[in-house]
């Protein structure tokens, strides 16, 4: 179908229901058709060429037009569009990804359960862990604890494990045996502490909780590395040291949610190695693909694979666990990641360079903070520089921004006040230079 912009919006707004957007809004504006993608750039429907900031949603890692993975799924569609992993079966893609995760994941992840997406990741780790201490002859162990403000996706139980008010105000979250500790946001939440400290204060608050319910309660703790969709919280170096420590001493298991963070968005292959976690699960789905079809993986530390293993028949799994035209583009990618050695470019070159230009924003008057690890990178909108004083919430700083980056050509999300940039890892100096100007043009103009 080709149609006009106009009704292109008319149709949209009749029929479709949006995820996480008011509609009424969308009636009012009509929604921005986007109808291609080039490299690091989209087209819409007037022919408006956009830099993608946000590569989608954190996950078009290696850019958009990528032939390798087109022919990847066209082969796999071709050979095996769909056949499922229940009930003792297989196909090549799912063996062939499983043995490449293995391979670029930190030593002692040997095994993967695949699923469809990032909340389907997070919901199999729930229903894992649980079933792991059960294995284990200590059922009572249930809790998991999990951050305020943090994202574990949309499914019940991954927006039970994710601590967004709105999500959970909306559904009656969250699901009873999940409770939530303050995040480590030190420019929202840290005023008087030097980073360090509040680093160890907050992630001491994960030992406070453990004591007070009881550490043959708990069952696991669930972080992301870097907190994305929160507003890109970078905790203090101290963090995630502590975290790691409290967790071995009580014996919990550790869960990290690699959906952002995972496939060198951090400037290594995972989180984990940039902040040197040791977790026992691992959630990888969006970079996994690029993108460019849904899948999800949970790596699983031979520790607990061990004890699952022995355990029976465990009863989860979905329809398209594993899909093999994804698994095979999975493939692609990997292989094309490593061809190009891409992670190796990022933490190099282009992150170095991307976060030098970007931390330029904050001789801006409006800009409170600018802050980043590899390609991710956020700054916070104030009123007031020096006393770091946000706007009222009536002026919706954030979104005024938003909509003039996009008049100017830019994707860039707003969290509130904070302003976050996640692009494409293929991304070139030329094109970072024309990020930041935008940025920086739009700034002004909210200013
Ligand atoms: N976990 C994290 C850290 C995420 O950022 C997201 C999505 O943004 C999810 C889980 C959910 O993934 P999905 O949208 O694929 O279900």
């Amino acid at each position: 179908m080709d149609l006009d912009t106009r009704e292109w919006q008319r149709r949209d707004a009749s029929h479709h229901l949006h995820p996480f957007t008011d509609h009424q809004q969308l009636r009012d504006k009509g929604a921005r058709i986007i109808t291609r993608g080039e490299g690091v750039y989209l087209i819409d429907s007037e022919g408006r060429r956009i830099l993608d900031g946000m590569a989608g949603l954190w996950c078009v890692n290696m850019g958009y037009g990528c032939e390798e993975l087109i022919a990847a799924a066209e082969r796999q569609m071709r050979e095996l569009p769909y056949y499922n992993l229940f009930f003792q079966t297989a196909h090549p893609p799912a063996i062939e990804l499983a043995s490449l995760l293995a391979e670029v994941t930190p030593p002692g992840f040997n095994q993967v359960f695949f699923t469809g997406s990032g909340s389907e990741c997070n919901d199999t780790v729930l229903r894992m862990v649980r079933h792991y201490w059960a294995c284990q002859g200590k059922p009572e162990r249930q809790v998991i604890i999990s951050r305020r403000n943090a994202y574990h996706g949309s499914t019940v139980a991954g927006a039970s494990l994710g601590g967004m008010r709105g999500m959970h105000e909306q559904g009656s979250l969250p699901i009873p045996g999940i409770v939530h500790i303050d995040q480590p946001y030190h420019f929202g939440e840290g005023q008087g502490m030097s980073p360090h400290e509040f680093g160890l204060a907050r992630a001491r608050q994960l030992e406070q909780k453990l004591l007070e319910l009881g550490p043959d309660k708990v069952a696991a703790f669930i972080g992301e590395p870097i907190q994305g969709a929160g507003g890109v919280i970078i905790p203090p170096e101290s963090y995630w040291p502590e975290v790691q420590r409290i967790c071995d001493h009580y014996g919990i298991l550790l869960i990290a949610d690699e959906v952002i963070c995972g496939f060198g968005r951090t400037g290594s292959w995972f989180g984990c190695d940039t902040f040197g976690i040791r977790p026992d699960f691992m959630c990888l789905a969006k970079g996994i693909t690029s993108g460019y079809v849904p899948l999800g993986a949970v790596m699983v530390s031979d520790r607990v694979a061990g004890v699952i293993e022995r355990g029976g028949e465990f009863a989860h799994g979905f329809t398209y666990s594993g899909h093999p035209v994804s698994c095979a583009v999975a493939i692609a990618n990997i292989r094309l990641m490593q061809k190009e050695s891409i992670v190796k470019r990022v933490h190099d070159r282009i992150a170095p360079y991307l976060q030098r230009r970007w931390a330029e924003l904050s001789a801006l008057p409006i800009v409170g903070e600018t802050r980043g690890k590899g390609m991710v990178a956020a700054l916070e909108i104030v009123q007031d520089k020096h006393s770091k004083t946000r706007f009222p919430a009536t002026a919706h700083a954030g979104l005024t921004c938003r909509e003039f980056c996009f008049d100017n050509g830019l994707v860039m999300r707003a969290v509130g006040d904070t302003m976050i940039i996640s692009p494409p890892l293929v991304i070139t100096e030329t094109e970072v230079d024309n990020l930041v100007d935008l940025a920086r043009r739009s700034l002004e103009l909210t200013a």
